[in-house]
């Protein structure tokens, strides 16, 4: 995680080299890292697609997807030239051995031009069904036999479920050593998400109030205001749970909830992440409807846009069973969280598109305040905005002013869009690490099982009963009443659905 530059001659290819993910996200971060000097000096990188293109058109093709969607924009036509000339399209089927010996041969000539064997780095932005097969071609053509130095970047889904992903790790073990492997979830790679670490432990003053002394309860939300969209078809397969809970929503738990690491070293990061996610309590099959809820949006309204229900989705079943929302109550079996609740939920269609951590404090033991000043008393609070918000927010109380005691609540902001630099994409920092040869922020073959561990009762309760009350929640809500239900068993409310209020009220 601490980022040097990568200076040895590098080879990068991409299998998807002309799908979406490449177009939006590898590429224009690949460019960016090499506009801030990331890149090493010596560097080619290889898309793979199976239509007929020449380097140019290639070339072309990706200028129009930098313009899009780059955090820079346009590139400058000059800089773009330059990066261009190490950009290469290689036609290229994944399931036919030949194909693989002919990028070997290209990869080899590579080598011999710059009088080195570069370090090579595989990313395999295909759809997971061919992820065994390009495995097994790589390592019959002999692409990746470096252990040190050669390194694969694999991205979500990872696996169906735990036995597929146990499968899978077996799979890649037959031809990589875990150290090459990169499970990638680029959550991980958030600026605010990274933050997470330097907040908990390069300061003293929470450290010792982050426990199941001080905190009341974590809320974890992702959510999104987009449906769908053109992938109902993946994502019919998948819902919520398997989508985001799953991987981003426990990886971000177990950055809040980790013990303090004995140093930045990516296997220490790693087990005490690990360590978060044994210590989840696993929920018993036939208590699945206390700890979660599933919902299914309806029609309705995404900022002033009618919107369709998923089921009227292209490629979406009409009685379709899948959960487009998912809210879970989890509880960690250890010293320092035993009964504080994590309350994680993401859902679709859902009034804002916000990711946020909410750390709630305890009550006061004791007000010292008359009846009507403790009526404004409100707890302490710890607020993370992953996007598109990024800033820390602490609630504190302080007294209103004028002549009377009464009691306000105003909060101490650290807001990134102060800073002058602009934040790097999650993709440039996981993508710079990866080049770099290092894994911290990148998914242990064990840590993806044990994600799988966590949710899977509540994938096979769900799988096993159709929910009868799909669709359960409007677009452009948040989402359905049972989620609040889930949680005011304890007494407790959504903050963001609280804050948004609030926010209405105040226009
Ligand atoms: P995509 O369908 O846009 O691209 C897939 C690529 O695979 C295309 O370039 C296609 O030509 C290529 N391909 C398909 N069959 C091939 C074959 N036989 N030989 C060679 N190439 C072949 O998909 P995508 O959206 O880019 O997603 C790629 C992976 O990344 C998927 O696993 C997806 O789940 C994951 N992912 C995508 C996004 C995203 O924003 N698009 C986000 C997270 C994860």
């Amino acid at each position: 995680m601490p980022s040097v530059k990568n200076t040895n001659p590098t080879i990068i290819v991409i299998f998807g080299g002309t799908g979406d993910l490449a177009n939006r996200k590898l590429i224009p971060a690949f460019y960016n890292l090499y506009l801030d000097g990331w890149m090493p000096e010596k560097f080619a990188l290889i898309g793979l697609g199976r239509t007929k293109l020449h380097d140019s058109d290639y070339a072309a093709h990706l200028f129009d997807g930098l313009t899009k969607f780059s955090r820079k924009g346009k590139p400058d036509a000059e800089k773009w030239e330059q990066f261009a000339k190490s950009v290469n399209y290689f036609v290229s089927d994944i399931n036919d051995l030949e194909s693989y010996k002919a990028l070997a041969a290209k990869m080899d000539s590579i080598d011999k031009q710059w009088g080195i064997r570069a370090e090579r780095l595989f990313y395999l932005s295909v759809s997971p069904q061919f992820i065994e097969t390009a495995t097994v071609n790589i390592k019959k053509s002999k692409l990746a036999d470096h252990p040190k130095t050669d390194r694969i970047i694999i991205e979500k889904p990872f696996g169906h479920n735990k036995e597929t992903a146990i499968a899978l790790n077996k799979l890649l073990s037959k031809t990589f050593e875990e150290q090459q492997i990169y499970r990638i979830d680029h959550y991980l790679g958030k600026e605010t998400v990274q933050n997470i670490l330097a907040f908990r432990f390069a300061n003293t003053l929470f450290e010792p109030l982050w426990n199941r002394n001080y905190i009341d309860y974590v809320q974890i939300t992702v959510a999104e205001e987009v449906g769908v969209e053109e992938r109902g078809g993946y994502y019919e397969g998948a819902g919520a749970l398997r989508d985001m809970i799953q991987n981003h929503l426990l990886q971000i738990l177990c950055m809040v909830a980790m013990e303090p690491p004995v140093s930045f070293d990516a296997e220490e990061i790693r087990n005490r992440k690990v360590d978060v996610l044994r210590a989840i309590r696993r929920i018993r099959p036939e208590e699945v409807h206390r700890y979660a809820v599933r919902g299914q949006y309806d029609a309705g309204w995404v900022q002033g846009k009618k919107v369709q229900a998923y089921r009227d989705e292209p490629q979406v079943d009409a009685n379709s069973n899948t959960e487009t929302f998912a809210a879970i109550k989890f509880y960690l079996d250890n010293w320092r969280w035993q009964d504080v609740p994590f309350y994680l939920r993401t859902g679709k269609r859902m009034q804002e598109k916000i990711s946020s951590i909410t750390i709630q404090f305890r009550p006061v033991p004791h007000s010292t305040f008359s009846k009507t000043q403790e009526d404004s008393l409100m707890a302490n609070r710890l607020t993370i905005n992953i996007q598109p918000s990024m800033d820390i927010r602490l609630r504190f109380m302080s007294k209103k002013q004028g002549l009377e005691m009464n009691l306000n609540p105003s909060e101490m902001i650290f807001d990134y869009d102060d800073c002058s630099t602009q934040t790097p994409e999650a993709y440039e920092t996981l993508l710079q690490d990866a080049m770099h040869g290092d894994t911290t922020l990148f998914m242990r073959s064990d840590q993806v099982v044990e994600a799988w561990d966590v949710i899977t009762p509540i994938l096979e309760a769900w799988e096993s009963r159709d929910s009868l009350d799909f669709p359960n929640y409007a677009a452009g809500t948040w989402g359905p009443e049972s989620a609040e239900a889930l949680i005011a068993r304890q007494g407790h409310v959504w903050s963001l659905n609280a804050h948004t209020t609030q926010k209405k009220h105040k226009q």
